[in-house]
């Protein structure tokens, strides 16, 4: 099931914020499973240049986001 795993959109949709691994009872590390499985993608030619570029281009965008979200809330509870 090689390509169909390593073409899917599944593996981009995991944050790896390594919450699942803090609370997985049997210690699966699933966000670097994620990590490996988007590196054989990109290695094997699975996904072009162009999807790469919007990925990170929205993993950008969330980072100014969450900042954004965080220093509005803590500005917030000091008022
Ligand atoms: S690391 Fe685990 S909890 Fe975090 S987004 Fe990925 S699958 Fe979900």
């Amino acid at each position: 099931m090689r390509e169909e795993v390593l073409t899917s959109p599944a593996i981009w949709f995991c944050l790896v914020c390594y919450r699942c691994y803090a609370h997985c009872p049997q210690n699966v590390n699933f966000p670097d499973l994620m990590r490996v499985l988007r590196y054989l993608a990109i290695k094997g030619k699975y996904v072009t240049a162009d999807i790469i570029d919007r990925i990170n281009e929205i993993d950008k965008r969330l980072q100014i986001l969450r900042h954004d979200l965080i220093k509005y809330d803590v500005t917030r509870q000091k008022r």
